[in-house]
């Protein structure tokens, strides 16, 4: 609904996602690329946009003539049934276990050695990229009543900022549609929840972006 006031329809737009990779995610993107027709897979561990200048290209450069890109991004967290942050039930899983296991991985270094630095491993390059990018919010989380939601949103800041620094890189023109936000995993049969932060349409019209933000039902568009 949202989109289609900006002209984009599934023949004329490509979409992307520039979510964490951990199957849990799979079920609220599949929804948009049920409708959109396609998915490009821009992130990975964490939703950390880690492919890049040259994987936003490639995507951009299979966009239909004269299209739309659709980027869906943002990080995520888990809720229990209990309604604690960051641990979830999964579907075939008796114990509940993390989510976003990417963030609680860093926290967890982050609490046993606040001066924590990352050590590039060549096995381990998406969880390096995205501790690196997050390490400068350490005190920040570590000092916040909930570090890992604190996390989660420095995640998302973190994702946001290089996304849109991508999208500049690459000088794009055609119309861009960024809707970003934090999903929340719930256990078992329930949907799970996107809180959007933003909701933006860059070179709408050409006409630079408009903003508009707060807007739940943008999640149907
Ligand atoms: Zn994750």
């Amino acid at each position: 609904l949202w989109l289609s006031v900006y002209g984009f329809t599934p023949d004329n737009t490509l979409f992307a996602n520039a979510t964490c990779r951990d199957e849990i995610n799979t079920r609220s993107v599949q929804i948009f690329a049920d409708h959109w027709g396609e998915d490009f897979k821009l992130a990975g561990l964490g939703g950390y946009p880690s492919a890049g200048l040259t994987g936003f290209l490639a995507y951009a450069h299979h966009m239909p003539d004269a299209g739309n890109l659709f980027i869906l991004y943002g990080s995520h967290v888990g809720v229990s049934a209990e309604g604690v942050l960051g641990r979830v039930q999964r579907s075939g899983m008796a114990h509940e276990s993390g989510s976003c296991g990417a963030l609680l991985s860093l926290l967890d270094k982050l609490t046993r050695t606040p001066r924590y630095t990352v050590k590039e491993d060549p096995l381990d390059a998406e969880q390096n990229t995205l501790e690196k990018a997050l390490l400068a919010s350490a005190a920040d989380v570590l000092g916040a009543q909930d570090p890992l939601l604190t996390l989660t949103e420095r995640a998302f800041d973190v994702i946001d900022d290089v996304l849109r620094r991508i999208i500049e890189r690459a000088a794009m023109t055609c119309p861009v549609a960024l809707l970003g936000g934090i999903t929340f995993n719930t256990p078992g049969s329930f949907d799970d929840c996107f809180v959007p932060y933003r909701a933006e349409v860059l070179n709408a019209g050409g006409q630079a972006g408009r903003r508009e933000s707060g807007l739940s039902e943008l999640t149907s568009a």
